[in-house]
């Protein structure tokens, strides 16, 4: 069988789906890869460098209308879809609600999307958790970018000239990435703070060496059995919004990560907060995609308003595309290999991944589809 990897069309998009590690150890599974000329290069993968893993390098006709298989980053595009061949497998990241228009075409050329949002995050998926990966390699990068966006130091600096008191840096959102975002802001010798609805991450957030900023929310049910946050009472954003007041005010730097699954990002910093902030002061909205924490941001730019600089990046992952495609690599091949038998892909759509990754199937899209 065929497996197919092209090249990503997403204008910020420089990761590819499969390093030479993940070429290999599909060859060794007795399946056939294709890649796209060029596919790696912006990953600082070269052609070369795939076909000595045991690769064939073709046009993007070829791996899109040949392959069994087609192993993406970001989801197709509409026309993407429809050159992929019937009836093969798709695998990328792939949002139903973002992606309707895309769900619809994969539909109606049967093929089997699967999904590593997805990816549920059980002990024997996690080679697989590709969001995970993902993103803490853009928590880590929010941080760079908020330095190098800042009118000051990370660290204290004691010289002749004077002494620098070290920046503070706020995380609004203590999950993977906002958790590596602390660890890194940390490192640049920044005082660090953080808040997420979820309470266990109290202890996380302080071993890291952070000060967890505390809000009595009333509501107790924040998290759901799968961990993940759940949306908030109207009197429960208050209260969040009043916290956040106070400490954006004594903040020079501010990532946020909260996100909320199949849902738009919580809104959690408005106009006026940002009034408030320091001149000079960065806030990087890594919920961007999703909508962004601050009803400020603009998708893909970043403005200046009120004397604070607002960046509201595309996945910061991208950016950092050798080591996340390193990492997408083995978490999309692990996904596969699970399928393969004697060097064919035989879904087996009862596995507990494979039921929870799968979007589309046979002429079927298996998700509701509400956005909103
Ligand atoms: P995420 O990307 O969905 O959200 C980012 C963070 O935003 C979360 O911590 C969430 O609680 C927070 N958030 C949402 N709404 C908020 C609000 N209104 N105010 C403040 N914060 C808000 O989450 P994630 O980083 O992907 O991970 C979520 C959970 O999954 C964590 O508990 C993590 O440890 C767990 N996890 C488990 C595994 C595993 O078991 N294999 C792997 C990865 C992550």
């Amino acid at each position: 069988m065929d497996v197919g990897v092209p090249k990503e069309t997403a204008p910020y998009e420089k990761r590819v789906a499969l390093v030479p590690d993940g070429i290999a150890s599909l060859t060794k599974a007795g399946l056939r890869v294709i890649v796209e000329a060029g596919a790696g290069v912006a990953a600082s993968v070269t052609d070369a460098m795939c076909r000595d893993a045991g690769a064939t390098v073709a046009g993007a006709g070829e791996v899109m209308g040949k392959a069994d298989v087609i192993l993406k980053v970001q989801p197709p595009s509409v026309e993407e879809a429809r050159t992929i061949k019937q009836g093969a497998i798709l695998i990328s990241f792939l949002q139903p609600v973002r992606n309707r228009d895309v769900l619809d075409a994969l539909t109606s050329s049967r093929v089997t999307a699967m999904s590593m949002h997805r990816v549920p995050r059980i002990t024997r998926a996690q080679s697989m958790d590709a969001l995970s990966s993902q993103s803490s390699i853009a928590g880590y990068k929010a941080v760079l970018v908020a330095a190098s966006n800042l009118g000051k130091l990370m660290p204290i600096m004691m010289t002749a000239a004077g002494t620098i008191r070290p920046s503070s840096v706020f995380i609004l959102g203590a999950g993977v990435a906002g958790l590596q975002a602390i660890a890194t802001a940390r490192r640049l010798g920044a005082v660090v703070s953080a808040y997420d609805v979820r309470a266990a991450v109290k202890e996380q957030v302080e071993s890291l060496g952070a000060k967890f900023v505390e809000v009595q929310l009333g509501q107790k049910d924040t998290e759901t059995s799968g961990g993940y946050a759940k949306e908030l009472t109207e009197e429960s954003n208050r209260k969040i919004q009043g916290l956040l007041e106070e400490t954006l005010r004594g903040t020079d730097a501010v990532i946020t990560t909260a996100l909320i699954p199949d849902r738009p990002a919580p809104r959690l910093i408005t106009e006026e907060m940002v009034k408030g902030m320091r001149p000079g002061s960065v806030i990087v909205d890594m919920a961007a995609e999703a909508g962004g924490n601050c009803e400020l941001t603009e998708l893909g730019k970043s403005v200046v308003r009120h004397g604070v600089t607002i960046i509201g990046p595309y996945d910061l992952a991208a950016t950092v595309a050798a080591n996340a495609s390193q990492m997408y690599s083995r978490n999309i091949s692990s996904l596969l290999l699970t399928q393969v038998k004697e060097g064919r892909v035989h879904l087996n759509l009862e596995d507990e991944i494979v039921n929870a990754t799968v979007v589309t199937h046979s002429g079927e899209m298996l998700v509701k589809v509400s956005a909103g």
